[in-house]
């Protein structure tokens, strides 16, 4: 008996001793504040997953906030992490100029401030930037629609429509010139027709990432520049969800029959029902950007700050955020169509296969 109830004092004692242990762990380190822009699109919510989880293993405790594209909203919830006291803040801004102001009380109060895959511009207050190669994103999509239309194998002329991501978005603008930086000797040359005329991100941006407007968009391009029964082959879009409404608006002038295929269409972060597009061969190309390992390398930049230690491996050229060049991890974006989506984002555990029945 007597050495059960000694086995089981130990016992307890451990449990105590490991609960007492992991709090005191998780105090430690303190708490990191994670800024994300909406739960509207997929990736978004799994980078917050997959940061609070790299940032919880190594002993942070993690207030993740959403503010869905309010940008008021995500102002309060910053504040409100530098209120509260954390010891960083990771950030996937709205729009990256609106921050100065509560950055500068960051700074003050000695908080780290990354930026988190979209560059926050306009303020020293940034201290690092994780993201992947946005010009090399551009360059992809661009690459991936000529390969969609047989170049250089075939010639051509070919009728193209531009659409640019969010204006308020700094990544938008490197999308984009990356883009044309394929696209525009083309244009040039004659290979591709821009019919609607239509190009420039003052012009072809879309607010918010907004699929609605793109769809509208896309709409008015058909009715005003195709209505002749000229055919459009192919339509630029830098992300996922904006591919799919413009995808709707193509099917509702009879795009995706035999007589009436679809254009080559581009897009951006392999979301599940645009993957199941490509399967079903509406949509060309995606491209995959592994937010697991951004997520990661997010938290080891954090803790390595926080530790005192020094983050290696800068780019120390590429991102001037109109104040300052902010120092850069970049991570390799890859394209994704029907041929690789299985090695690229199922193989590596991204997408479950049954997700994309
Ligand atoms: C991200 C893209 C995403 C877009 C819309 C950009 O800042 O880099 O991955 O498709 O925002 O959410």
């Amino acid at each position: 008996m007597k050495i059960f109830k000694t086995l089981a004092t130990v016992l307890a004692v451990g449990a105590m001793a490991l609960t007492a242990s992991t709090a005191v762990f998780a105090q430690d380190k303190g708490a990191i504040g994670i800024a994300m822009p909406t739960q509207s699109s997929l990736r978004w919510i799994s980078d917050g997953n997959e940061l609070k989880a790299a940032l919880e293993a190594k002993g942070y405790s993690v207030d993740l906030q959403y503010a869905e594209d309010d940008i008021p909203n995500q102002l309060a919830q910053i504040e409100n992490m530098v209120t509260k006291g954390v010891k960083a803040l990771v950030i996937a801004s709205i729009d990256g100029t609106t921050l100065s102001a509560v950055l500068q009380q960051a700074a003050d109060a000695g908080i780290k401030v990354i930026a988190y895959d979209r560059l926050i511009r306009d303020s020293a207050n940034v201290d690092y930037y994780t993201t992947f190669d946005n010009f090399e994103v551009g360059v992809l999509q661009a690459g991936s629609i000529l390969k969609g239309l047989g170049y250089p194998d075939q010639k051509g002329p070919w009728n193209v429509e531009l659409f640019g991501g969010s204006p308020d978005d700094n990544n938008a603008f490197f999308f984009y010139d990356g883009a044309m930086s394929v696209f525009q000797p083309l244009i040039d040359d004659g290979t591709l027709v821009v019919k609607s005329g239509q190009m420039g991100m003052e012009t072809v941006g879309t607010l918010r990432w907004d699929g609605a407007v793109a769809q509208a968009r896309m709409d008015n391009l058909l009715s005003a520049n195709y209505s002749d029964g000229s055919r459009v082959d192919a339509v630029l879009s830098p992300y996922d969800g904006l591919s799919r409404g413009i995808i709707s608006s193509l099917r509702g002038v009879g795009y995706g029959s035999a007589d009436q295929p679809w254009p080559i269409i581009s897009g951006q972060d392999a979301e599940v029902p645009s993957v199941k597009a490509i399967i079903a061969g509406e949509q060309y190309s995606t491209v995959f950007k592994d937010t697991r390992e951004l997520a990661q390398i997010t938290a080891e930049l954090v803790d390595t700050v926080l530790t005192g230690g020094t983050p290696a491996g800068l780019d120390t050229t590429t991102y001037d955020n109109g104040v300052k060049v902010v120092p850069s991890i970049l991570l390799t974006p890859y394209e994704v169509d029907v041929n690789n989506y299985q090695a690229r984002v199922v193989d590596s555990g991204y997408i479950k296969a049954e997700e994309l029945q």
